[in-house]
Parts: C-alpha cells; structure tokens; sequence
C-alpha cells in the first residue's frame, strides 16, 4: 500500500522520505506512487528504475590511518545492550537527523567517535545534495459561483511561475489520455496508473498544458518528486479534492485554474562516515568487506528502528569485530542522505576506484533491524544462502525480501555497481516514518539474533 507524504505548507523545505522508503510496499516510505524518485537534479538516478545513482563530487582523499588504539579488552561479544543504547543515544538524545539538518552532523560525529574508539581510521566523505525549497505555492480554481483557493504543494523540482488557463482532465497523464490538444490549460490528472510524476508532466506540457495539478490517488494530501526540473509549474492536491475537481468537469463545469509557483533549489552538505581497520601485512590479498547501514532519518521522525537501528548494530560489530578481527579488510560506512534517494551510498560507489570496486566480496546494509515480526534477508543468492544456513544453525529460520524492497535501500546502490550484497530487514514497522519510530519500540532479542548472524556470516566470508 502506497503511503502518501504527508501534507506540507508553503515555506517548508520537502525532504520526501524516499529510500527504504521508496519501495516499501510500493512506495509505503513515503514516495507516492508513480513517484518513486529521489528529488535531486541533473541526471538523478530514480531509486524505483535507476538504482546506479551517480551523484555528488569527486571523492575525498582517504584519511590517514590511525594507530589502532581500541579500548576493547580481551575478546567482545555481540551485545543488544550496547545497540540499545547507541540508539537511545542517536534517536533518543539527537533525535530526528535529516540528511542537511544539525541532528544529522551530531549523529554523525557520534559515530565517528565511537570507531575511533575501538581503533578504526575514520574519514567523514562530505557530499552535497540539492534541497528543493517550496517558499510560496498556490492555487486558486475560478468557477462561475466564485474563486476558490485550494490546499496545494509544488511537487519537488516543479518550475516557478504562475499561470492560468481553463481546467482539464488528463487521466493519469498516459498519451491516450490527452483529452487532444491542451493549449493554454491546465492539465488535471491523477497519480499512479504506473506514470511517474516527471512522465504526466511532460505529456501535458507536449499537449501544450501551461501547468498541471495532480492529485493524490487517495484522499489525503501527498508530495511527490519529478525527479528533474519541469518545464511547467506542477502543484499536488490531495485525492479528495482532485477528485471533486475531476467530477465537476465530466459534469460540464467551467473551470479555471490560476496556479503559482514559487520555489528554490539549493545545496546542502551530507556525509558519509567511513571506518576502516588498517590492513596488516599481506592484508591486499585479504577479502574486503563493507558493512553499511543509513545515519539519517526522515524530519518527522527520531528514527529509532529507520535507521538508529541499523547504525547501531553496525557499531556494535565494529567493537566487536575490532577485539576479534577475522581475515578480511573491513569498511564500515554509515551513509548519508539514503532517505533522499541513496545518495550516500551512491556517492560512496561512484568514488571508488575501480580496481577497489572490483576488490570488494561482499556488502552488507542493514535497515530498520529492530521491529516488526519477521527477519528477512535480500540480495544476491548464495550470500542469502549463507545467511540461511548460519541462521539455521541457530534454529532461526529467515524470509526473503521481495526484489523491489532489496531495491530500497544502500545495498541497491553496491548492486548497481555489481557487487554482491546482502540485506538485512525486519517487516513490519507501525510506526516507519512516524515521530513514534522511537527507542522504546526496538527488540534487543531480534538485535541480538541479527548481530549475531551477520557477524556469523562475516566471519565465513572471511574465511574463518
Ligand atoms: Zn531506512
């Protein structure tokens, strides 16, 4: 089930949630349906067709390592304790860490702090990202009885301006329903139907529409991204309101729309927080293997299990992997910016060198890991497998995640580029993308039983 965005005033900055986001039951995260894009310019990848997102600047050099100075002493075990209490921390005391937002710069610094602590070398890859700004959108029908304004949002990277014209039904936007030329009007039309936002958009500016309104397939009010600028000003209506508009004109209303747009894009900083064990002698030949989990979060919400979760269970095998190194290069990652699109895993990707690209083994991405009922893995096969078996050692058994969710978060990033990944998620969540996402709700038993199996599997990708 789609989930709308939730309705935003004029003014705010939209920050659509989009990652796991994105294709959680089709779009549950937040990304209307037919949407599914993260809202970036130029040639932005659309997280439901265009996993290989290529985004950002060039990279960073790599930090210095550091001396290895852990304070882990003897050998560590997993500990859902310790996850808890990073999350008590990130989504607790932080709170909500938007990718751009100060929560998100203190999350990250957080991180950064505890892999020193057990002896990484940490580098902080900045990225920057462009933030659509809606300031002032409106829209106003004119019928003969009179004018009347309407609750409307520009949808991300609409054009500015303000026009007007006679109202007029597009169905879903598809070609066959252009109600013929539509010069001067402004083109109805109504989400889904398989059409991405960007695709309605530019039929009706091809039929000649001067702007264009879509409204929600549901009744409540939504937002959505057109993935690149339009060359039309486009506002989005909630599903009630579209469809009584619709229904007045089959009816034969005259109707006038005068719509205005006016909206800004600007850059705003993200980072990637990268930690690596130095690699001892002879390491080269080891295997590389990247563990990864997202630091931000959606505005709305402390992101508890999406993903103070994740990221927390990602330091915690840091400390624990740190006391007991198994035979393999480790990079742990916590990326920025996945809920705008998987911008921090795409940059990460497109940064590296190829021949590091083409040494790493495995990727494992770990997102929202705390709630729900059912423990699923998705990704590339035999990597799944393994995770089957260490699992079934344990008696556990674990599910396996539609392809569209594998799609959603960092990992579809690392699979882009070809290399083998592994995901671990837990469905269901009540309160994904709530302010209710909080510490409270998290499991330490499925914590634990997740740390240790990804641990488990690290080792065996290790060799040892
Ligand atoms: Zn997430």
């Amino acid at each position: 089930m789609p989930r709308p965005v939730a309705p935003h005033r004029p003014g705010q900055a939209l920050l659509p949630s989009l990652a796991l986001c994105l294709l959680l039951a089709g779009g549950a995260c937040g990304v209307p349906a037919g949407a599914s894009a993260p809202p970036h310019q130029g040639a932005a990848p659309a997280a439901t067709d265009a996993t290989a997102a290529v985004v950002g600047a060039p990279a960073a050099a790599p930090a210095a390592p550091q001396a290895p100075v852990s304070d882990v002493a003897g050998e560590a075990t997993f500990e859902a304790a310790a996850v808890l209490e990073h999350v008590r921390h990130l989504a607790g005391e932080i709170g909500p860490r938007a990718a751009g937002s100060e929560g998100s710069m203190t999350a990250a610094t957080y991180i950064a702090d505890q892999f020193a602590r057990w002896g990484y070398a940490v580098e902080r890859q900045g990225f920057s990202f462009p933030q659509f700004e809606d300031r002032l959108s409106a829209l106003t029908v004119v019928a003969p009885a009179g004018e009347e304004p309407l609750e409307a949002g520009a949808m991300l990277h609409s054009a500015s301006g303000t026009v007007a014209g006679p109202l007029a039904f597009a169905g879903f936007g598809r070609p066959e329903d252009m109600p013929g030329r539509l010069d001067g009007a402004v083109a109805l039309m109504e989400r889904g139907g398989q059409v991405p936002f960007r695709d309605k958009v530019a039929a009706a500016a091809r039929a000649g529409a001067v702007g264009a309104i879509i409204y929600n397939s549901a009744p409540p009010e939504f937002s959505g991204s057109l993935q690149v600028p339009s060359e039309i000003p486009v506002l989005a209506i909630s599903g009630a309101a579209g469809r009584e508009l619709r229904q007045r004109l089959e009816r034969g209303a005259p109707l006038q729309a005068h719509l205005a747009v006016d909206a800004s894009v600007a850059d705003r900083p993200a980072e990637n927080v990268i930690a690596t064990r130095p690699i001892a002698a002879g390491g080269a030949a080891l295997p590389t293997i990247v563990l990864g989990a997202h630091l931000d979060s959606v505005p709305i919400s402390p992101g508890a299990n999406d993903n103070a979760s994740g990221t927390a269970l990602l330091l915690e095998l840091a400390r624990v992997l740190a006391s007991q190194p198994p035979d393999a290069n480790l990079i742990f990652i916590a990326f920025g910016a996945e809920e705008l699109g998987l911008l921090g895993s795409a940059h990460y990707v497109a940064t590296l060198p190829p021949p590091a690209r083409a040494g790493l083994r495995a990727m494992l991405n770990f997102d929202m890991v705390g709630v729900g009922d059912e423990l699923r893995v998705g990704g590339d096969d035999a990597l799944m497998r393994l995770a089957e078996e260490v699992a079934g050692g344990r008696g556990l058994h674990l599910g396996r995640l539609p392809g569209d969710v594998t799609r959603s978060s960092d990992q579809a990033s690392f699979i882009a580029a070809g290399i083998l990944s592994l995901f671990f998620h837990v469905l269901d969540d009540p309160h994904y993308h709530t302010a209710r996402d909080i510490p409270s709700n998290l499991s330490p038993e499925r914590l634990q039983e997740i740390g240790e199996i990804s641990e488990a599997v690290v080792r065996r990708l290790a060799g040892r």
